[in-house]
């Protein structure tokens, strides 16, 4: 099939090109790690070369990115949707990754994760999860491959994600509870780099977005890439050109970045990513990192983060667990700072708009993190800032039914955009 030769020639070339020397997308990444992990990410980095050289590894991964996860996943238009943007001629491409196996993008990521850990010997594997989503692939891979699988999840992000929880152990995880720091994700990395950390020599971190030391931004960014290679050539085949606008919502930036990356060289291609802005960016509840923060070091990187004065990580808030994180991925803030791509932040109350949108006009419950790029698109068209007939290509990055709740609740007490 044409698509997946193309994903394995692609995984290949990308690798070779970016970032430069030392992990760096112009100033953001490096590897901001205690001398004890420099090691481990050296070694990983060299099996990441091999494997991306070797045509063995490439035709097993996507061979069970065809057979296990079900890609290449749908491209399909959404007409009734399209009909509430108010623009004649418009037409917008639901990419649908949600009907990737375990509901999101996320599994692209951790099987090829897991075929590296199997190549360095290693069958215990260490995962931080936020949403629950990547907890999910994690454990799914693990079982696939008969490796044990410890993840740290922030006691709060438990509580509100209990379905997946409760999926992660009938997977076979460990799941372990955080109760430090905000007790979310940003601290629920903390102690899967201190478990890594002590059990280097038969275990690997399993890392779930493009942030993190080099080399993982460029290894996850390649894995999650599938996504825009296959939303190009099928929108081509569709449309007969390329789209006008990709947007995708941005947490740590992976699915963002995954489906741009094909876009980079394309400048008619104008390139989108929608962030938490929570309860609004002026509240200070939210986590739209690229729209309101600085740049300073973050989980071993620098890049753009939420920070107060003294340089401390900010909480952040968003009504999608998956969005709930104060970084991001480094080549998201250089393509920020470059100006390739933009950033716009929207409120939870305009996710949740978007989340039913779709839902009542196209029959598709979307997670409440796609859903900010449904509610920006909403916005766009309501704001006149779409031109007729142009074409948009939309991630929908994973599915809802993880949200249910939250979604259910806030319809009986909505908020203002
Ligand atoms: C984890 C997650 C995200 C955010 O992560 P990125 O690395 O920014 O893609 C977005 N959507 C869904 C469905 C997720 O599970």
């Amino acid at each position: 099939m044409v698509l997946h030769h193309g994903v394995a020639q692609s995984c290949r070339s990308l690798s070779g090109t970016a970032p430069n020397v030392r992990g760096r997308f112009g100033r953001y990444g490096g590897r901001y790690v205690p001398e004890g992990l420099m090691g481990a990410l050296l070694e990983l980095e060299d099996t990441y070369q091999d494997a991306m050289d070797s045509p063995g590894f490439r035709n097993e991964l996507n061979e069970l990115l065809r057979e296990r996860v079900g890609r290449p996943t749908l491209l399909h238009s959404i007409p009734r949707f399209t009909g509430l943007l108010g623009t004649p001629g418009v037409r917008v491409w639901l990419k649908r990754e949600d009907m990737a196996h375990t509901g999101a993008h996320k599994i692209n990521n951790a099987l090829g994760q897991a075929l590296l850990a199997r190549r360095m010997g290693k069958r215990r594997i260490i995962a931080e999860t936020g949403a629950g989503q990547h907890g999910v692939a994690v454990a799914t891979v693990c079982a696939m491959f008969d490796m044990s699988c410890v993840i740290y999840m922030g006691a709060d992000d438990m509580a509100r994600q209990s379905m997946n929880v409760l999926r992660m152990k009938v997977l076979g995880a460990e799941v372990r509870p955080v109760y430090s720091g905000g007790r979310r994700l940003k601290d629920a990395i903390t102690e899967s780099v201190r478990d890594w950390v002590a059990h280097l020599d038969d275990s690997y971190y399993l890392l779930g977005s493009v942030a993190g030391p080099a080399p993982y931004p460029t290894i996850v960014r390649d894995f999650q890439t599938v996504i825009g290679l296959e939303a190009r050539e099928q929108v081509l085949r569709s449309e007969g050109r390329l789209p006008d606008n990709v947007v995708a919502c941005v947490g740590g930036g992976s699915n963002a970045i995954g489906m741009f990356h094909p876009f980079i060289d394309d400048p008619g291609v104008r390139l989108i990513g929608v962030e938490a802005a929570g309860r609004g960016v002026a509240t200070g509840d939210h986590a739209a990192t690229l729209s309101a923060g600085t740049p300073g070091e973050v989980d071993g990187a620098y890049s753009y983060l939420l920070q107060d004065e003294d340089g401390q990580i900010a909480r952040t808030h968003s009504i999608a667990a998956g969005l709930d994180y104060p970084g991001v991925g480094p080549e998201l803030s250089h393509l920020k700072d470059t100006g390739r791509a933009e950033f716009r932040a929207v409120t939870d109350a305009v996710a949740l708009r978007g989340m039913h949108a779709l839902s009542r006009s196209e029959g598709i419950v979307a997670g409440l993190e796609s859903a900010h790029a449904l509610g920006h698109v909403l916005g766009m068209g309501e704001r006149g800032e779409l031109a007729p007939d142009s074409v948009l290509l939309v991630c929908l990055s994973g599915r809802g039914d993880k949200d249910l709740e939250i979604a259910t609740n806030e319809l009986s007490a909505p908020a203002d955009a």
